[in-house]
């Protein structure tokens, strides 16, 4: 499979530490994996960077893309009018360059891809228990209770779909799961 470009659709809950897990995959892999970097309408939390780890667009750019149809696939995620899409260019290009794309995406968008990309990868991260993603969540502090309550309803939501991925990874000791997911794109 080495030098051929690859799409991996990695999706799982609101924080069970995937961007933490494909960091370190990105990392260690030896493979030439790129993250692809999604637009939304979410604000910034600090430190994140536009166009680094989204590129963050106001309502207004978002929805002339979308209506443009310059995305793969998108979706208001947590029913507040928050949007997140993957720019169809972004893929298009990175998997013309040989890259190995990344897309880290909810299940709805992950499933819009697999019909567009039938030979994606489809990789889910799970947690160990529905207590210990709570536990993440809260211990984040990044969301107001409201919105934790949104992310964790959500997520049991999400959780019910683990079973249509190819591949399940229980994120519940780091080093494991990031060994498991590089034994996967290895073999
Ligand atoms: P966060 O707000 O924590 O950065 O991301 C929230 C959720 O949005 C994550 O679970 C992530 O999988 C999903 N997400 C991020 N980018 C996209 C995207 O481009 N498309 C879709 N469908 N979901 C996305």
């Amino acid at each position: 499979m080495g030098g051929v470009s690859r799409l991996l659709v990695v999706s799982g809950p609101s924080g069970v530490g995937k961007g933490t897990l494909l960091r370190r995959v990105v990392a260690e892999c030896g493979l030439p994996l790129t993250m692809s970097v999604s637009a939304t309408t979410r604000k910034p939390r600090p430190g994140e960077v536009d166009g680094e780890h989204y590129y963050f667009l106001s309502p207004a750019e978002f929805e002339t893309k979308r209506q443009g149809g310059e995305f793969l696939e998108c979706f208001e995620v947590f029913g507040t009018g928050t949007w997140y899409g993957t720019l169809r260019k972004t893929v298009e290009d990175g998997l013309a360059a040989g890259h190995w794309v990344v897309l880290e995406i909810d299940v709805k968008g992950a499933k819009k891809v697999k019909e567009q990309f039938p030979d994606a990868m489809m990789i889910f991260i799970e947690p160990k228990s529905l207590d210990v993603l709570q536990e993440r969540l809260q211990g984040r502090g990044t969301e107001t209770e409201d919105a934790m309550q949104r992310r964790l309803a959500t997520a049991i939501g999400e959780l019910q779909h683990a079973g249509e991925f190819e591949y399940r990874i229980v994120n519940d000791d780091l080093d494991r799961a990031v060994r498991e997911f590089i034994s996967l794109l290895c073999r």
